[in-house]
C-alpha cells in the first residue's frame, strides 16, 4: 500500500528522515503524538524571552530587562495547549535553568548592538522538489547592510563530527532567506547558550547547490518510502530521545496499536533491525 507524500517539510524532519526513516514516517506520515518535553518546553521558552527582548528599544535589552521577561515567557509556555501537561519535577529549578542560559546568552553578543528586520520569521520556499518550510529565529541587518540569520540553541554543543551537520539545518534558513527575500544572508550563526559557544558560517554558492542536492536525494527517497510503504528503523543513541521509542519494532514494541489509536493505516512492513537505506549520510554543507 502507498502512502500519501507529505506536501510540504520543515528542515528537522528533512533531519528526521536521514536519521530515521520509521521516526520520519511515524511524526510526518502517520502523526502520532509527542508527548511534551521539558527540553523542547525550555527551547521554547527561551526562544520567547528572547523575541520578548527583541521587542524592546535596542538601549533596553539590557540584562535587568531579560530576566523577567523569562518569567513572562514561562508563564505562557507552560499554560499554553501545547504543554500544558506537561509534568514537571521541579518547575522553579526548570525556570533557574531558563534563566541562566538567558544570563550566558549575554556573553555571546551585545542585543542592544543589533538591528533585528524579523523574529521567528516563518519561510517558505521550493528547494528539489519540495516545498521546504522553516522559521527563522532573528533576521538582522548588519551594519554593512547585509542580513545576518540567528538560530538559537539550548541544547548542548554538538561534537566536531555534528557540527556541520547542525550548520546545515541554518544553510536552510539561508536558502529560505534568498529564495524568499532576494538575498542571501552574509552570515548564519548558531547560539549555544549553555556553553555559552557561537558557530558561524558564510553561505555561498558551493553551500546552496549542495543543499539543493541534498534536499533533492531525500525527497526522493521520501518519495520512494512512501510509494512503498517501507520506512526502516535505524536505530542508534538517539533512540534514546525518540518519542515513539516504546512502539518502535526495533525495540520490540508494537507500531500497528498506537497508529490504530491514532487513526492512522496499520499495514507497517518493517524489518525490526534492518539498517535504513538512506541515500545520504552526511549533512556537510560546505
Ligand atoms: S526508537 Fe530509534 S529506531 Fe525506533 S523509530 Fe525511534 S529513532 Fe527510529
Amino acid at each position: 500500500m502507498s502512502l500519501d507524500v507529505p506536501g510540504s517539510l520543515s528542515p528537522s524532519k528533512v533531519s528526521t528522515f536521514r536519521d530515521c526513516a520509521l521516526q520520519f514516517r511515524f511524526s510526518v506520515i502517520d502523526r502520532l503524538p509527542e508527548p511534551p518535553s521539558p527540553s523542547a518546553a525550555k527551547g521554547t521558552l527561551v526562544h520567547r524571552a528572547l523575541e520578548l527582548l527583541f521587542g524592546l528599544a535596542p538601549a533596553e535589552r539590557t540584562l535587568d530587562a531579560a530576566l523577567p521577561l523569562v518569567d513572562v515567557a514561562a508563564d505562557e509556555i507552560l499554560r499554553s495547549e501545547e504543554y500544558v501537561d506537561l509534568e514537571l519535577d521541579n518547575p522553579e529549578a526548570f525556570v533557574a535553568d531558563a534563566r541562566s542560559l538567558v544570563e550566558r546568552y549575554f556573553r555571546l553578543e551585545d542585543p542592544t548592538a543589533i538591528t533585528p528586520v524579523g523574529l521567528e520569521l516563518k519561510l517558505e520556499a521550493e528547494v528539489g522538489g519540495v516545498l521546504l518550510r522553516g522559521i527563522i529565529d532573528r533576521l538582522e541587518e548588519a551594519p554593512d547592510g547585509s542580513l545576518i540569520v540567528t538560530d538559537y540553541k539550548t541544547g548542548r554543543v554538538p561534537g566536531e563530527r555534528y557540527e556541520q551537520g547542525k550548520l546545515g539545518g541554518v544553510h536552510f534558513y539561508a536558502y529560505l532567506c534568498e529564495t524568499a527575500l532576494g538575498r542571501r544572508p552574509s552570515r548564519i550563526q548558531l547560539l549555544y547558550m549553555a556553553e555559552p559557544v557561537a558557530i558561524v558560517a558564510e553561505p555561498s554558492d558551493q553551500s546552496i547547490r549542495g543543499l539543493q542536492r541534498r534536499v533533492g536525494a531525500i525527497w526522493s527517497a521520501v518519495e520512494r518510502a512512501c510509494e512503498r510503504d517501507d520506512f526502516r528503523p535505524n536505530p542508534s543513541r538517539l533512540c534514546d530521545w525518540c518519542a515513539f521509542k516504546t512502539f518502535c519494532p526495533a525495540w520490540g514494541g508494537n507500531p500497528d496499536a498506537a497508529r490504530a489509536a491514532a487513526g492512522t493505516p496499520v499495514d507497517l512492513r518493517v524489518a525490526p533491525t534492518a539498517p535504513a537505506a538512506l541515500p545520504l549520510v552526511t549533512a556537510a554543507t560546505a
